[in-house]
């Protein structure tokens, strides 16, 4: 048996040649180029209308079916470009050289790389839509878009024209039996605080406080997760030590990338030497008191203290207290729970980090995410209002992207659930997640447009044990081909 004769042979063929055409992400460099190629000469073989916008997202147009013209218009999206990991010892070329696929048992996986199926399976299932013989259809649109898998790029820069219809079917879920119905928009906050450089005072004891080993993780899909963050608490135990006694801050160094929970962070401060006492009972009572609020999510934990040198200059009083307070107040975290959906975050922070810059700065940076757009500029107006009054000296909020709102009774969700109920004799489970997907994207081009995201399942995603499952592409595809009909019948 080969990949190309599996049921359904209509997706497998499909997906079986996908597999061949090199599509690494990288659109700018030209890494999409040869499966651009591929699409067009899809569309030309099989006379269907294409487009290619200007950001290099393909769309491939059939036209309703006899009697179904006026009929309403369903878009079947998923991205064209792949993650290209390999596991040690391969020599695969992802610019040249074709995925190599291998059936084990109910799987489809690679030799020892990705696979692609995220996302080659769902464009594999939307072009075997356009081509379906028996479907009976309103206008069909297949629509391939260029690195989701490095920012969002192709669905970011996506306009109207490119998406004729009315529904839009994401296939880029990886769960059979999920239906996905939301996600969260992103903004990141950025607050720059200019410090004076002061010579160090010889007559304090420096030490250096390290916190170390902690959980971190993904600032959307861990947000809920009880993580501790080391920018909070690094800010926290300078506050508390400044309500003890007199100290200077030389260097604040915590977190990292805006989108990762923070699991790091050295302090270096200065003290009057008669304070080493106090310092150590301040140390050891916060430390005491963060294990135990942290026991279950944090036990690798450590926060440790020793005296250092002293440096060559110290951030100017003000400044560092000013910086402290304001990351101590600002909010991490979850900000709000859905009440569409149980369970899922709807509006959260993450305070990513605080670094000391070049040219004598303090940036501390925030990323906010809600599924509901005014939830997120509302948490990230709170931020600034913070440290605005802190006397930060510069606050940009860039890089924001749009939210997917659930809306629990949508037309298409309806039709979505009650199709694969009928076909398969459960009910589907509905989720949004707390991340971002390009369905918010799409609707910044079309606000009026429904979507769900599904799809089969797929396991170690971006990975060399990627892989798919097989019966679950059969289901994936009877559920296209239902819904296709169902708007269709419903709207002739
Ligand atoms: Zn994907």
């Amino acid at each position: 048996m080969q990949v190309k004769d599996l049921n359904p042979q209509a997706v497998w063929s499909i997906f079986d040649e996908i597999t061949k055409v090199p599509r690494p992400s990288g659109n700018e460099e030209g890494k999409l180029d040869k499966i651009r190629a591929w699409l067009v000469e899809f569309a030309k073989k099989h006379n269907l209308e294409y487009k290619i916008d200007k950001t290099g997202n393909v769309a491939i147009f059939r036209p309703a079916a006899p009697g179904y013209e006026n009929c309403k218009g369903i878009v079947l999206q998923g991205h064209m470009d792949m993650v290209a990991e390999k596991g040690p010892g391969s020599t695969h070329n992802f610019d040249t050289d074709p995925i190599e696929t291998i059936i084990d048992g109910e799987w489809v996986r690679a030799n020892n790389t990705t696979l692609g199926a995220d996302d080659g399976m769902g464009l594999a299932i939307a072009l075997a839509a356009m081509i379906e013989p028996t479907l009976q259809c309103g206008p069909l649109e297949a629509l391939a878009t260029v690195d989701e898998e490095t920012g969002l790029t192709g669905a970011s820069n996506i306009e109207a024209d490119m998406l004729v219809g009315d529904y839009l079917l994401n296939l880029d879920e990886e769960e059979d039996g999920v239906i996905t119905m939301g996600c969260a928009g992103g903004l990141v906050s950025i607050f720059k605080f200019n410090y004076k450089p002061e010579a160090a005072p010889k007559d304090r004891t420096y030490f250096e406080i390290k916190f170390e080993h902690f959980h971190g993780g993904h600032s959307g899909a861990d947000i809920h997760m009880g993580f501790a963050t080391t920018t909070k608490l690094s800010s926290r135990l300078l506050w508390n030590i400044g309500e003890e006694m007199d100290y200077v801050l030389a260097k604040i160094d915590a977190g990292n990338l805006h989108n990762a929970i923070a699991h790091a962070a050295t302090l270096v401060i200065g003290i009057k030497p008669e304070d080493k006492e106090k310092l150590s009972v301040v140390l050891n009572t916060f430390i005491a008191e963060v294990k135990n609020e942290y026991k279950r999510t944090e036990p690798k934990m450590e926060i440790t203290c020793k005296s250092v040198d002293a440096p060559e200059t110290i951030i100017d009083t003000d400044t560092a207290r000013r910086v402290v307070n304001a990351v101590y107040a600002a909010p991490h975290g979850i900000a709000a729970m859905s009440m569409e959906i149980p369970g899922l975050v709807e509006t959260s922070t993450n305070l990513a980090s605080v670094k000391m810059r070049e040219g004598n700065q303090i940036v501390v940076e925030m990323f906010h995410r809600s599924s509901i757009e005014s939830g997120k500029y509302d948490l990230t107006h709170k931020c600034e209002t913070i440290f605005r009054m802190a006397g930060a000296n510069e606050i940009i909020s860039e890089g924001g992207y749009q939210g997917w709102e659930p809306i629990a009774d949508s037309h298409l969700l309806t039709v979505a659930k009650d199709s694969w109920e009928k076909l398969f004799g459960v009910r589907p489970e509905v989720r949004a997640i707390h991340a971002g997907l390009e369905c918010g994207l799409f609707l910044k081009a079309r606000p009026d447009m429904e979507m769900i995201s599904f799809g089969p399942t797929l396991r170690d995603v971006h990975s060399p044990a990627e892989r798919c499952n097989i019966p679950a592409v059969d289901k994936a595809w009877k559920q296209i081909q239902s819904i296709v009909n169902i708007i269709a019948e419903e709207s002739k």
